[in-house]
């Protein structure tokens, strides 16, 4: 399947200069959608996944159909203020300024096996504080699937020593 051809670029967005990639032309297209599921899903099908993770937002779409396609529960990591129970709160760098995202304190146990989703790969920062969640709460991480990676922003530095698995990579802007 070439998702290349089907995720649409949109320049300038939110603000100029960021090409964003928009999966909602994947979304909408049901083989490509199908096909971003069934890939991921094989790849962590015997990995004895208990628990998917996926960021806010757009890593709650695909990311809960791997959790059903897995027998895997889902759980979310929002950003401040969503989660309405207790929650473990990590703050990140971001280019400018600095960003926080929070995940309930009793969503997965200690030792559970947990696959971490989101839908792009940029500079590996917002992964890199989820993993930091995940890893407080005693989950061990199997991998962390996306659908896009920007390859040429280095997000793999970042994320040293996890099994990443991305379906669409780019190796230039
Ligand atoms: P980062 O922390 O830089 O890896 O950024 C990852 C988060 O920002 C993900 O949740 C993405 O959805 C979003 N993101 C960053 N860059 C882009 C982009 N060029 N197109 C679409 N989403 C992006």
């Amino acid at each position: 399947m070439n998702l290349d051809s089907i995720i649409r670029t949109v320049p300038d967005f939110p603000k100029p200069g960021i090409q964003f990639k928009d999966i909602t032309t994947i979304l909408k297209d049901p083989a490509a959608l199908a096909y971003c599921i069934d890939t991921m899903a094989t790849v962590y099908k015997d990995k004895r996944i208990s628990k998917v993770v996926g960021i806010e937002s757009r890593g709650f779409i695909v990311g809960t159909a791997l959790a059903y396609r897995l027998g895997a529960g889902f759980v979310p990591i929002r950003k401040p203020g969503k989660l309405p129970a207790a929650v473990l709160r990590q703050d990140y760098q971001l280019e400018y300024g600095t960003d926080a995202i929070e995940i309930h304190r009793d969503s997965i146990a200690p030792g559970e096996r947990v696959m971490m989703h989101d839908d792009v790969l940029a500079t590996g920062g917002t992964m890199q504080a989820a993993c930091g969640l995940v890893k407080s709460l005693g989950g061990e991480i199997v991998g962390l699937s996306f659908i896009v990676e920007l390859s040429f922003l280095n997000p793999r530095k970042k994320l040293s020593g996890y099994d990443i698995y991305s379906l669409l990579q780019y190796s230039a802007e």
